[in-house]
């Protein structure tokens, strides 16, 4: 499929504006996407002409926008090649998919003495809650070391799995680095020993296509809003079998079957776990990102992220004073680097005074930091709408930036 990122830029209102009162160079995409006018479209006519609550009402509208709720649920099992869609669970987050497994299915499986094997790459929202999981069970949290370009030592991951492992939870994409991790291989070697694996996807799904049932994992975590949809609005997929056996996570509304003050029951997979009036709008903006990148392909995003990766990695290569952060063989969609006698902060100032948007810091993954032995990184992330002239403005304000300095 042949796709032209100059013409998809015209999907993005946001892509006009300017920044600092130059040209908009969005390049912090692994933060957060930008929205396609066919996503902010399908919220505003959800508000304007079919809103209502869902699964209460017994009248017309309501009973639609239920419909057009469980269809964006259908779109995302579809997506993500899930076998039915009661093995999605609408979220708030990636960040709040994976609380609910660790708060749900860790308390329910985890004893004194267990281990948790996770990564070195990790984003805070695949550490911590691990962590307060062993805290409370008296567990052990494990964690696969990396090597220096980035990429995990799958010996030492191989050897950390023991019978005390309840679960594996490791990243798919890294969101510091880019680095692609083996994934398949993670599930293979973690189930060969009847462990589950968990994996956040929340940098891989934008990116490149993605099957649950071929990566053979238990349960996928994402967020909407690094897919080009809403912000709240997130996914939990997980394997029917494992979804039906977990408690709820919160309780409420809208996840009951009947409740008397002595006791509840709750409805099955995936409403248990969806208590309360949930984000509707936000599960159809969802809904129509899915649409507009199956509109585009996936195969074709990922061609145009891994040249644009390539053609980045190769101008920042090009500057002595550059260091890059990360430099796994295989990688996408994210430039990390320091730069010699330059903090991250400043240098996140100086480029935005250019009109060039990027993040500096740890990037919610400040143990990967220490591992490179840097406070921070300067991160510049990639998105579909970007276009080789963003990486040569960045390349332009890095070298003013350097003559400031000195
Ligand atoms: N995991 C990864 C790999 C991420 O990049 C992020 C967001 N930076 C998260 C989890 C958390 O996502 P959210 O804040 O949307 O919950």
């Amino acid at each position: 499929m042949s796709f032209d990122p100059y013409a998809a830029r015209s999907d993005f209102p946001i892509l006009e504006r300017t920044n600092r009162g130059k040209p908009l160079v969005y390049l912090d995409t692994a933060a957060s996407a930008q929205k396609p006018r066919a996503v902010i479209d399908a919220i505003s006519d959800c508000y304007e002409n079919h809103y209502a609550n869902i699964h209460r009402g017994v009248y017309e509208l309501s009973e639609r926008i239920t419909r057009m709720h469980e269809e964006a649920r259908e779109k995302v099992a579809a997506f993500l090649g899930a076998a039915e869609s009661r093995e999605i669970v609408f979220t708030r987050n990636a960040t709040e998919s994976i609380n609910l497994v660790a708060a749900s299915w860790g308390r329910q499986n985890l004893a004194a003495g267990d281990e948790v094997v996770i990564t070195t790459l990790e984003h805070h929202a695949n550490i911590v809650p691990w962590q307060l999981l062993c805290e409370e069970k008296n567990a052990r949290l494990r964690v696969v070391p990396i090597n220096d370009a980035g990429e995990l030592e799958m010996h030492s991951f191989e050897a950390m799995l023991s019978e005390r492992t309840r679960i594996v939870a490791a990243s798919h994409v890294s969101n510091a680095l880019g680095t692609i991790n083996p994934v398949r291989k993670i599930v293979a070697i973690a189930h060969e020993r009847g462990i589950p694996v968990l994996l956040d996807g929340a940098q891989a799904v934008p990116r490149f296509g993605v099957d649950v049932r071929e990566l053979g994992c238990d349960f996928y975590v994402f967020s909407g809003h690094k897919l080009y949809g809403p912000s709240g609005m997130g996914v939990l997929y997980g394997r029917a079998e494992l979804l039906e056996a977990m408690a709820p996570y919160q309780s409420g509304g809208d996840m009951i079957e009947t409740v008397s003050f002595e006791k509840s029951t709750f409805k099955s997979a995936p409403y248990k776990f969806e208590a309360g009036t949930p984000d509707i709008a936000g599960a159809i903006g969802l809904g129509a990102a899915i649409d507009y990148l199956a509109g585009i392909g996936l195969d074709a995003i990922e061609h145009h992220e891994l040249e644009l990766t390539a053609y980045g990695k190769e101008l920042l290569e090009a500057i002595p004073e550059v260091r890059l952060i990360g430099t796994a063989a295989k990688k996408t969609g994210v430039l990390s680097f320091v730069v010699e006698g330059i903090h991250p902060h400043d240098l996140g100032t100086i480029l935005d005074m250019e009109g060039v948007a990027i993040r500096a810091g740890h990037h919610c993954a400040q143990p990967l930091m220490e591992r490179f032995d840097v406070p921070a990184t300067a991160r510049a992330s990639l998105g579909l709408y970007n276009i080789r002239e963003d990486l040569d403005h960045l390349i332009a304000g890095l070298h003013k930036a350097i003559e400031m300095f000195r």
